[in-house]
């Protein structure tokens, strides 16, 4: 359609929406948010909103709206969806307005953007990422714009995927060197002024791009208030296979139950349970870190009553982050006012307990971070009423008595007010009407509504203004006068109203540091002393921190199955180091506890280098640098590899990255191929593993095959446990109990008949069963013992000069010719 077809407004709207090709645009018109042509229909699909249309004819377009009172609700559900959506807002008053009524964008928002309480989970960062590339060397900028958190990570090109997977990113951007998947906004970052010279260029580069992409979504400019650099840090590292196979914070199926955030979430903030996740997902690697945090929590065991206290009181903080945050960017409401003082009311509490927990280091500087706010909280106290209305609008937030002006005018409208009810009753006697009101309504004003039946009462100076069915209505010169009044002082009020609320705004601003850096200390507090509760209440203790690559438990349980099963937890232990026991074989029969033995192992481990105590009842750490784990099929199946392929890419990537002072768990190698091709590949990579190969990393090595406890015989430092399994008149029965030495037999049958294979099945599996061992044993030359320097039968004669021959040729390099000369030779061989 023609640009001379449209309707000025709806010309207004095609100028804007061709700047925003690429995001939902809410066009406000009047009380509603509208959406036009492909919008409307997406919008109605995604918000479940009626479609329209508007116009007719060949003008005739798609509409959807919503309510403007709604448009938070309606975002966040966008956003949720990957929608990015640009509200354009009325810039005039539409009453004053000559012509159209000017429009202009005042918000983008995005995944990464959103600021909403209700769009946001308030338990994790939302982190817009932002890449750039010089040669091989990757920066990852992470900023957080609801919580202020700016982190700079250097990574390089086949690290940095893994960086990212560490963080909760809502959405991603990226120089030109990578493909960028949202180009519009994001102009060449060289036109982009760098503040940040004293970062490398790549950091430098992806800060500026960040701070350009927020600053253009905000109409504003974004300073970062902090910037943390990653790189030094020493952790635990663990990929994010590891992270989803340890359950750590997100279960097997994407959920969040029953996985060790969900144990150990007993923070009582929402920048705890941010900080909680961080803690989790970045284990330290510094024993004087870790020792800080862990005689922090003792000390707060130890004082287990006023842990409680202090956790009563950090029960009334507010999100301070993420509320000091929406003030500073303009997206608050008065409520967050209100709840800035209350909280920061019970900071100051919180200050109040520090001494008293000076024992622990890091507990007396965290407390005494935190800043004295009572200044700040009385002049809050002061100047927001404790239940302002929703927005500023509402004209129900400075509270009577900080401001003479703001006083006199709701004065003035209060008195004119109440002359107006003072005048219904005297309307009502003059008159003889008892049935006379006094009303208000947005078109009249102020009238006076008499029933028909006392139509003959009203008098001569009334002015009928509306007929109703039963009802007159009129006004009355007192009347006007008296709404001009309430009008006039209403008309000064608001903007005097909104005017002090913005001072009271930027006075709370220049607390913004304070504010930030004291919410921080808050929430490791509120972890540490999460940590303590936990400890206390389900057993947990301090487990002892070296720098050596010994690694004992005494009575180990598993922090997240102890919780969930009505049957009782057996504890375990568990001695490795690099030496005498370095490598673990675990056999035993399926379901007897492998698995949970061994992650229980690497959760201990993780537990104890976030700080956290336990669940053992003694326990020696010789830290560990990363963590490995494979374990089962993994959901890249979905991606189009093969069970097989996966097993081998992971077992790869740990015998590429694992050092002395990792933990590798390995639950099963080589079950995804032919008994011997995988016997083979599990053998040669417990051998690269153990302390004979290059590795001689800590490790747990759980595997039916049971050839591979001949390893114990061979290879130094390679030992052999199990699992007890008692049998009681044909019964299984786990017992739960790891003990040295192989399993008797693999028990295979018996579990399936657990399972409940038909009897009949069951019955023919054992038949075949005791046909293959007869045929093994007394097969010539074959042993069931694979010896590691001489790779045993189970690969077939080596030396077979026909198989050898084979080996050399390349079929793709063969004529037909040579194919059939080649086949003389290998029948003549034969
Ligand atoms: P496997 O790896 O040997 O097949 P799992 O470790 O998956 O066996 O254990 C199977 C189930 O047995 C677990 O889900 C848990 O319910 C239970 N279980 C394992 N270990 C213990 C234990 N030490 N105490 C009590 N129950 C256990």
């Amino acid at each position: 359609m023609s640009d001379s077809n449209l309707t000025p407004m709806m010309r207004q709207y095609h100028d804007i929406k061709s700047q925003y090709t690429d995001a939902m645009l809410f066009f406000r018109m009047g009380d509603f948010y509208e959406l036009f042509g492909d919008d409307a229909v997406t919008a109605s699909k995604v918000l479940s909103i009626a479609l329209t249309s508007r116009d007719k004819g060949e003008k005739r377009t798609p509409m959807a709206g919503i309510p403007h009172h709604a448009l938070d609700g309606y975002l966040h559900k966008l956003v949720a969806a990957g929608h990015k959506a640009v509200i354009c807002d009325q810039l005039e008053d539409p009453r004053q307005a000559k012509g159209i009524v000017k429009r202009g964008v005042t918000r983008v928002i995005t995944p990464s953007t959103v600021l909403n309480d209700q769009a946001i989970d308030p338990s994790r960062h939302n982190y817009l990422a932002a890449l750039c590339a010089e040669g091989d060397e990757v920066a990852i900028v992470l900023w957080d714009l609801s919580t202020a958190s700016v982190k700079v990570i250097a990574s390089s090109c086949d690290r940095y995927r893994d960086d990212l997977a560490r963080y909760p990113v809502a959405e991603c951007i990226a120089a030109e060197e990578f493909f960028s998947p949202i180009a519009e906004l994001t102009e060449s970052p060289a036109e982009i002024p760098g503040h940040f010279d004293h970062f490398p260029p790549a950091q430098s580069r992806a800060l500026a791009l960040a701070r350009h992409y927020l600053s253009t979504t905000q109409f504003r400019t974004i300073e970062p208030t902090e910037i943390e650099r990653i790189t030094d840090q020493p952790l635990l590292l663990m990929d994010h296979s590891t992270c989803r196979n340890l359950e750590l914070l997100t279960n097997m199926n994407g959920g969040n139950d029953h996985t060790l955030l969900w144990v150990l979430d007993r923070t009582q903030t929402a920048m705890g349970g941010r900080l909680l996740r961080d803690w989790i997902r970045h284990p330290l690697f510094d024993r004087h870190s870790i020792e800080r945090r862990l005689e922090a929590v003792e000390l707060l065991v130890g004082n287990y009553a006023l842990t409680g206290t202090l956790r009563d009181i950090l029960k009334g903080i507010c999100d301070l982050e993420r509320t000091i945050n929406r003030i500073a960017l303009e997206q608050h409401r008065p409520r967050d006012l209100v709840n800035l003082r209350q909280s920061l009311h019970q900071v100051m509490q919180l200050r109040e307990h520090g001494e008293f927990l000076q024992e622990a280091p890091l507990l007396s500087e965290l407390f005494a971070s935190l800043a004295d706010f009572q200044e700040l909280i009385d002049y809050l106290a002061h100047a927001i009423s404790d239940e302002p209305s929703a927005t500023i609008k509402g004209g129900q937030v400075i509270r009577n008595g900080f401001d003479e002006t703001l006083d006199r005018l709701r004065g003035a409208r209060g008195n004119a007010r109440d002359q107006i009810l003072h005048m219904e009753a005297d309307e009502k006697s003059q008159t003889g009407i008892p049935s006379l009101k006094i009303r208000y309504n947005k078109v009249f004003g102020y009238y006076i509504e008499v029933p028909k039946t006392h139509q003959h009462r009203v008098p001569q100076h009334y002015i009928r203004k509306q007929t109703l069915v039963n009802a007159e209505r009129f006004v009355t010169e007192p009347i006007k006068e008296l709404e001009s009044l309430i009008l006039e002082a209403e008309e000064q009020l608001q903007p005097h109203e909104e005017m002090l609320y913005s001072q009271v705004c930027s006075y709370a601003l220049q607390w913004m540091e304070l504010i930030v850096s004291s919410a921080r200390a808050v929430a490791q507090v509120d972890v540490l002393s999460c940590f303590a509760q936990i400890s206390v209440g389900s057993h947990y203790n301090r487990p002892h921190i070296d720098d050596d690559t010994r690694l004992e438990f005494s009575e180990l349980r598993h922090p997240v199955i102890e919780c969930i099963q009505s049957e009782p937890f057996i504890a375990n232990d568990l001695q490795l180091d690099t030496k005498q026991q370095q490598l673990m074989i675990i056999t035993g029969p399926n379901m007897a506890g492998k698995s949970t033995y061994m992650r229980q192992s690497a959760l201990a481990v993780i537990m104890a280098q976030m700080g956290c105590f336990v669940p053992a009842t003694k326990a020696h750490i010789g830290l560990c640098d990363r963590i490995f784990t494979r374990v089962g099929a993994s959901d890249n199946l979905a991606e189009g590899k093969s069970t097989f392929m996966v097993e081998m890419s992971e077992t790869a990537f740990i015998l590429q990255h694992a050092t002395r002072h990792s933990l590798i768990v390995i639950d099963e190698v080589g079950r995804g191929t032919s008994t011997f091709d995988g016997i083979s590949i599990a053998w040669s990579v417990a051998e690269h593993l153990s302390g004979q190969g290059p590795i001689g990393a800590r490790t747990l090595f759980a595997t039916h095959f049971h050839e591979l406890t001949d390893l114990e015989q061979e290879v130094e430092g390679v030992f052999n446990c199990h699992i007890l399994i008692s049998e009681k008149q044909g019964q299984l029965h786990f017992l739960r109990k790891v003990a040295p030495g192989c399993a008797p037999k693999s028990y295979g049958i018996e579990v399936a008949r657990l399972a409940q294979l038909p009897q009949s099945v069951i019955e023919r599996a054992y038949e075949i069963l005791s046909n293959l061992e007869a045929r093994e044993y007394s097969a010539e030359g074959r042993s069931a013992v694979v010896h590691s320097q001489d790779p045993p039968y189970l690969f077939g004669p080596l030396d077979d000069p026909a198989v050898e021959r084979l080996r050399e040729i390349d079929p793709d390099c063969c004529t037909p010719r040579q194919a059939l000369e080649l086949l003389y030779e290998l029948k003549q061989l034969g």
